[in-house]
């Protein structure tokens, strides 16, 4: 039995910021309150400190398997942990994609061979899903649906790609509004959520264009494609009682479909990313390639939208869609260079700084930890301080600072979109159910199941 008593800390509880002490027995939180007291516990006092719930990033890609070069469960998970991220959830846009139950437990298999937080994974929706294939994922453990709007698949390479208008028989057609109708009841009656890629193939195929640069990539992507998708999709998920989320939401005209949505009764989460909160179009000229990502970071504007809808409660989550490349694929001319950015790593931090700089830093662990624990069907055993729950905790040192720079980074790509950023807060301890996770950390992690399935 092994035993923690972080003493002296403010401590984040469901009921809010608490002077309290936490006992942890085994890996599990077995007392919060004043004063505690355990002669065999390891006691780590954190005076001074914060202590915060694990981080939940619901949208991260570990390209595993697929990619190792650019990252894999273990480079994933030792960026979480370094940013005090203790679940990862992946998409299931890995080689082979996660279309199948069996693919889904092998892919679970690998994962924890390797992860050094807890881990959950999305199931793919493709033109050609079944009922039934939506059905046994849920068994084996799915988190949720992903169905990417206006990207194909490769039968041959069961891949999902971009490959707007190629006619090529190869290439199945994308997961479209048909498809979501026809099988949104399933999704209903599994009780879990059918998230999308939002934007909509028929407004994107009026605006291609050569992407050379960033007002192209930024023309290319209009934010009528997000908003479009998000009506439609909206419009079927309502209908049928499916809980539809909307990925990485990165436009003011996005958020307002979403809101019109919510208003008429429709089922529906938000999730935004720390790059859309932090970043705006005009940071090109230092971020450059690094900030090329799909959606793209737009006006500020569409960031003050953002913010705005977070902090209405419109917006409830902040995942990363931690996307690495490598550094090499990365610093090729714009127009190669592949989109997508590390992020898991700061996700906790920016968080922070957006909440305290917003008036409230207690905000940053409902964004990052409570609402993810929830949305991914985790409520009973992670995103709180609480008796009971999973020892995932955080200790941050909010008198020191942090510099993001490349050498500090976990993921095999080491640069990214907030390269440069300054945050007026430090990670100083990070605990996986009760055991210390830091460099070098054993493979630890377990799968995180949705508790209810088939309500
Ligand atoms: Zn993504």
């Amino acid at each position: 039995m092994t035993e923690l008593l972080i003493k002296g800390g403010t401590v984040y509880t469901p009921e809010g910021p608490r002077e309290v002490d936490v006992h942890v027995t085994d890996g599990v939180i077995a007392n919060v309150g004043p004063s505690l007291v355990a002669s065999a516990a390891e006691v780590v006092n954190a005076t001074g400190r914060y202590v915060l719930p694990g981080g939940v990033d619901v949208h991260v890609h570990s390209r595993d398997p697929g990619f190792p070069e650019k990252e894999d469960f273990a480079s994933l998970t030792e960026a979480a942990a370094a940013g005090g991220v203790t679940v990862v959830v992946d998409m299931p846009n890995t080689v082979p994609a996660v279309d199948s139950a069996g693919v889904l437990e092998s892919k679970a298999a690998l994962a924890h061979s390797k992860a050094r937080v807890d881990f959950g994974l999305w199931g793919l929706v493709r033109s050609s899903s079944t009922s039934k294939d939506l059905e046994e994922m849920a068994a084996a453990g799915a988190v949720g649906f992903k169905a990417y709007l206006a990207y194909s698949f490769s039968l041959s390479r069961k891949q999902v790609l971009y490959s707007p208008g190629v006619d090529d028989p190869d290439l199945e057609p994308p997961a479209d509004y048909g498809t979501l109708a026809r099988l949104a009841s399933e999704i209903a009656r599994l009780g879990l959520p059918l998230a999308i890629h939002a934007e909509d193939p028929a407004v994107l195929s009026s605006f291609r264009r050569p992407v050379l640069t960033y007002e192209d990539l930024l023309e290319s992507r209009p934010p009528e494609a997000e908003a479009v998708a998000i009506a439609a999709a909206a419009a079927v998920a309502r209908d049928a009682g499916a809980h539809l989320h909307i990925a990485h939401l990165s436009s003011a005209l996005g958020l307002r479909a979403a809101e019109d949505a919510m208003r008429i009764g429709t089922n529906l989460t938000l999730e935004t990313c720390p790059q859309f909160l932090l970043l705006t179009a005009d940071d090109f000229d230092h971020a450059g390639a690094h900030m090329k990502m799909l959606p793209p970071i737009r006006s500020a504007a569409d960031r003050d939208a953002l913010l705005d809808g977070l902090m209405r409660g419109v917006i409830t989550l902040v995942s990363t869609d931690h996307a690495p490349h490598t550094d090499d694929e990365k610093a090729q001319p714009f127009v190669d260079a592949p989109a997508g950015s590390p992020g898991v790593q700061t996700l906790y931090l920016s968080c922070l700084q957006i909440a305290k700089d917003a008036g409230d830093v207690w905000l940053a662990p409902r964004w990052v930890s409570e609402a993810p624990a929830r949305f991914i069907g985790a409520e009973q055993s992670k995103g709180a301080i609480a008796p009971g729950f999973d020892a995932d905790i955080v200790v941050v040192d909010p008198n020191a600072r942090t510099h993001v720079t490349p050498g500090e980074m976990r993921s095999r790509q080491r640069h990214g979109a907030l390269e440069g950023k300054e945050f007026d807060f430090a990670i100083e301890q990070v605990y996986l159910r009760g055991e210390r996770v830091g460099a070098g950390a054993k493979a630890r992690g377990r799968m995180v199941r949705p508790a209810l399935v088939m309500r």
